[in-house]
């Protein structure tokens, strides 16, 4: 099914409803940022909460984690980011206007991976096709250089002790370099899983989409860590499971596939990457990027060795951190400080990674874009959010169908009730029609109304949001129907 949501009818409904606003609106706004909103915020910390669940809580194997934005610098120096973790970009000459040389458009599709660029290579690309998608001009370009990702930050005071500092762009690292801490302190044995939830900043060149692209981001990251060898099993098993969260959580099929990453795509270390996609309302209706799958081997873990290794020779010299070069491997890298002891079979080696690494403001868009709907009904339009219960901002409204005849306390009293188990939303203004219609365009997925007959009967309506069907419902059965029907 094609996706009905055009992407200006999901930036008026969040801003319309309390989803998501600008960042810094009342100053004119700040580009890329965004805030959520009073329901934006419920549904996106219920979309981390179903991911944390399905991550970790639901395997035997995976531990979380919460690590500092801020970290050493010679964390960005093993990993790669402080010396490639760049977009090539060139300048258009008539306008100015920079643009990632693999978002330029000629006759090919458009591509949108970050790459690490390579500084020689910058330069042999052809751009004598390509049109600057601000001012029309075709091939007016300078020579592509790289535009550096991280943002940098100083710490400290004292002009002796201050450091540069980035902001991480990634939640990754910090598993990595907390991987001989979990592994010291729990009884955690490969295979195993250190899972993360948390902010990522990168100085994207070309944000687009409301919040597809932002430069401030929060990621759920994964790092499974696996003996060689067992890692094609486990890619294809976690491969699996991302996919399945997402359609679980109500993405129709037909908007979600997997791309696998040509070769010549692939990072230098990945044996293997593979992104989730989903088929966003923009652009030319295109498939973009959720979540990448990777098989990062056993890159990381190697390179932090080399990193801890050029500490202790910058101790003996000091300098700029930023500058270092890194030490070479050390030739028994296998039994390193980051190495893995396997008590059973008796061996030593350093784990291989298995990554999914999701975008949470990209799945939360995602989840809107999907929820949303059309439909006639009596002669009106009526706009509704079709969310999976767990991900819904408020699982119940309770109405008093009048303000009068004690509705009011009954309804309020159910509603003090029902708070202690899920998200509850009471409201008495407006006609009851129209008090419906708001519950559908937030997505609640159920309306209970007290009317006349409770008093007598002691049963409430209970309206449903997607068949707009109402049952009556004893009071004293109505928590348990409401978690039934809310599978909590
Ligand atoms: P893209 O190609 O879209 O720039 P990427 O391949 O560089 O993304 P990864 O480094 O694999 O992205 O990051 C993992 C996930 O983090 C992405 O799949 C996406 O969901 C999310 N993500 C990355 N960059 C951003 C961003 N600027 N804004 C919002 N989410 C992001």
């Amino acid at each position: 099914m094609a996706n009905l949501a055009k992407l200006e009818d999901i930036v008026s409904l969040c801003k319309r409803r309390g989803f998501i606003f600008q960042s810094s609106e009342i100053y004119g706004g700040l580009a890329s940022c965004y805030d959520y909103g009073p329901l934006g915020v419920e549904l996106k910390n219920n979309v981390k909460k179903a991911w944390w669940k399905s991550v970790v809580h639901m395997h035997d194997n995976v531990v979380g984690l919460d690590c500092s934005i801020l970290m050493h610098p010679l964390v960005w120096k093993a990993s790669g980011h402080a010396d490639k973790f760049a977009d090539l970009i060139a300048e258009c000459k008539s306008c100015n206007t920079r643009t990632r040389v693999d978002h330029l458009q000629n006759h090919a599709e458009e591509h949108t991976e970050h790459v690490n660029i390579d500084v020689e290579l910058a330069a042999t690309h052809d751009l004598s096709n390509k049109v600057c998608p601000k001012c029309g001009k075709v091939g007016n370009f300078t020579e592509p250089m790289p535009f550096k990702l991280m943002f940098e930050t100083q710490m400290g005071a004292n002009v002796d002790d201050s450091m540069t500092l980035y902001l991480r762009p990634e939640t990754a690292q910090g598993i990595f370099a907390n991987f001989k801490n979990v592994i010291d302190t729990t009884r955690v044995k490969i295979p195993f899983g250190i899972a993360q939830i948390g902010k990522s900043f990168r100085n994207e060149v070309t944000t687009k989409a409301f919040t597809f692209r932002t430069r401030e981001f929060e990621q759920a990251e994964m790092e499974f860590f696996c003996e060689p060898g067992t890692d094609e099993n486990w890619y294809e098993f976690w491969k699996e499971q991302r996919f399945n969260w997402y359609t679980e959580l109500g993405i129709k099929k037909d908007n979600l596939r997997f791309r696998d990453h040509d070769p010549d795509e692939l990072a230098h270390y990945a044996k293997a990457c593979v992104d989730v996609e989903y088929k966003f309302p923009f652009g030319s209706g295109d498939w973009q990027e959720l979540e990448g799958v990777a098989n990062r081997t056993d890159f990381d873990l190697r390179q932090h060795q080399r990193g801890m290794r050029t500490l202790n020779s910058w101790y003996e010299q000091k300098g700029d951190l930023t500058q270092i070069q890194l030490k070479d491997e050390a030739e028994d890298y296998n039994k390193g400080p980051l190495s893995y002891f396997d008590e059973q079979a008796k061996k030593r080696f350093i784990p291989y990674v298995i990554e999914p690494s999701a975008g949470i403001d990209r799945s939360t868009l995602a989840f809107l874009v999907d929820a949303y709907d059309e439909e006639e009904v009596k002669g009106e339009t009526r706009n509704l959010l079709r969310f999976h219960p767990a991900l819904a901002p408020t699982k119940v409204a309770v109405f008093p169908l009048v303000k009068k005849d004690g509705m009011p306390d009954i309804a309020h009293n159910i509603c003090k009730e029902l708070k202690k188990y899920f998200t509850c939303f009471y409201d008495q203004a407006g006609a009851i029609g129209r008090r419906y219609r708001r519950q559908d365009e937030a997505g609640t997925p159920f309306c209970i109304t007290v009317d006349g007959q409770t008093k007598e009967d002691n049963t409430v309506t209970v309206r449903d949001r997607d068949s707009m069907e109402q049952k009556r419902v004893s009071t004293d059965q109505l928590l348990n129907y409401l978690r039934d029907k809310l599978e909590i």
